[in-house]
């Protein structure tokens, strides 16, 4: 058959499965549908819902003006799909190209995308987590049920670690004023994803809006009553905190193990894919059949030193969910790259924080707009001589601009004059991130890839 009769047939009467129902999966089938696939679609989540939006569980919902119920994501089509909803992927054999369910069932494939996303890293201490009052929040039913609780009012809430969830969650609470307590490992909040400078004004926010922030301290136990009651938590510096609810928000753990022994390249870092999404087997070899999209997948890109990404970005899924269904129906010639440059937003305590780039490559900032004093600036990062990312706090509509001078390498320090340039911003400073190789609460851009300046990893073959 030749490769146009091949993808002809594709197109027509291929089988496409898509493993993970949310935000990722359902923006490639969309994608696939309208780019004239007429074959077999099948969805295949986890979870009992259709897919449903995330951002709003830990800001609209929270705050009590959106329903976690009311979440779903908008459909831009009709799918014709067939939907296995609530039964989760157990496995893959590659080689028979099939996928098979943990209710045993089995389902085959021509072209198989992974978007299994990221879950929220629980509290390690099982015994601890399982106290009535310990949340996490990543799905509907975690915002369904923080809600509830926070809706009880409670006398405090403890909020462990402050990346952006913990943050938008203590913001939340303090908007329904009730008393909140978070505990950071770092010196700030947001530290893991912005950097000291910028983690500094965070800190200044949190505590203005009346939060007990505690930061260079991690919590070493959680205590409960006789009736299984969460009643405190115990702090690495003596401390202990009385509090009712625990919110954890540790960062996230990559949905991979039902691809162990699989073949493909996945681990803790999530499925490795080149550029085009098609996923690496665990030799470093291209798959032809296997695409990975959204927060599971570490994709190298070209504009970060070919650095291995992986993002929990909501963007980043939609558009790279796009690449990948394009490709996947298309021969390699019309294939295209997911060179999206990242971008991600959040909004707390009033303030609308956006950041494109990768600011955690940074190592110095400059504040190039308005002024951290004011709380309403734009920061821009620097990376050997030129800009690799920006921040805004209050100023988004600068960034289409900061972005353009990432694409294009501009050189850092930025010598030019913009529209409210104060004087401390005429000289970069250390961006101030923490050591990698330390835990935090996860930024939400990792860096997994070889770097040519600073080799994080170590290669270490297995003996036969
Ligand atoms: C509270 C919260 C707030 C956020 N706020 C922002 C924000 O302000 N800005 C921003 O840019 N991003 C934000 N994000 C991140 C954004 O929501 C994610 O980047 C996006 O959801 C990624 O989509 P995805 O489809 O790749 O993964 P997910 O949305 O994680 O979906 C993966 C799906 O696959 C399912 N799954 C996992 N394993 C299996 C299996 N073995 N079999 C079947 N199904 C499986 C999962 O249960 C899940 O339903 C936020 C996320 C959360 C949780």
């Amino acid at each position: 058959m030749t490769v146009e009769g091949f993808f002809e047939r594709l197109r027509t009467e291929g089988r496409i499965v898509i493993v993970g129902a949310s935000l990722a999966g359902l923006t490639a089938a969309e994608t696939l549908r309208a780019e004239g696939f007429t074959g077999s679609l099948t969805m295949i989540g986890d979870e009992p819902y259709e897919p449903y939006d995330r951002p709003p569980l830990s800001k609209a919902v929270l705050l009590g003006k959106a329903s976690p119920h009311r979440t779903d994501l908008p459909r831009r089509r009709e799918l014709d799909a067939d939907w296995r909803l609530g039964v989760a992927a157990a496995g893959l054999d590659l080689g028979a190209r099939r996928v098979r369910l943990a209710d045993g069932d089995e389902v085959e494939y021509d072209r198989l995308l992974i978007a299994t996303g990221v879950r929220a890293r629980p509290w390690p201490n099982e015994t601890e987590a399982q106290l009535d009052g310990v949340f996490v929040l990543r799905t509907r039913d975690d915002a369904v049920a923080l809600h509830r609780r926070l809706g009880a009012a409670p006398r405090r809430v403890f909020v462990i670690g402050a990346g952006f969830t913990g943050s938008e969650i203590a913001s939340a609470c303090r908007y329904q004023d009730l008393a909140v307590t978070v505990a950071e490992r770092a010196n700030a909040p947001l530290v893991g994803a912005l950097g000291g400078v910028v983690g500094a004004v965070a800190a200044e926010l949190q505590r203005e809006n009346g939060v007990d922030l505690r930061t260079g301290v991690t919590v070493t136990a959680l205590e409960g009553d006789t009736s299984g009651r969460v009643r405190a938590a115990h702090l690495s510096d003596g401390g202990v905190v009385e509090t009712d609810v625990v919110v954890v928000s540790l960062g996230a753990t990559r949905n991979t193990e039902w691809l162990t022994g699989s073949g493909l390249g996945a681990g803790p870092r999530g499925v490795a894919c080149d550029a085009g999404c098609r996923a690496f087997d665990f030799r470093g070899i291209v798959t032809d059949d296997v695409f990975v999209a959204g927060d599971v997948a570490r994709s190298p890109h070209p504009l970060f030193n070919y650095q291995f990404l992986s993002l929990e970005h909501w963007g980043n899924a939609v558009s790279q969910a796009e690449v990948a269904a394009h490709n996947m129906i298309s021969p390699s010639a019309d294939r295209r790259p997911h060179i999206w440059v990242p971008a991600f937003w959040s909004s707390q305590f009033g303030v609308n924080i956006k950041s494109v780039g990768v600011p955690t490559m940074g190592d110095q900032i400059m504040i190039t707009q308005g002024s951290l004093a004011e709380r309403r600036f734009v920061g821009a990062y620097g990376y050997q001589g030129r800009v690799i990312a920006a921040v805004s706090f209050d100023n988004t509509r600068w960034l289409q601009f900061y972005q353009q001078l990432i694409e294009t390498a501009a050189p850092f320090p930025l010598e030019y004059s913009t529209v409210d340039r104060r004087p401390e911003g005429r000289r970069p400073i250390p961006a101030d991130f923490p050591d990698p190789s330390l835990p935090t609460h996860g930024p939400t851009v990792t860096l997994s890839g070889y770097s040519p300046v600073d080799r994080r990893l170590v290669f270490t073959p297995a003996r036969h």
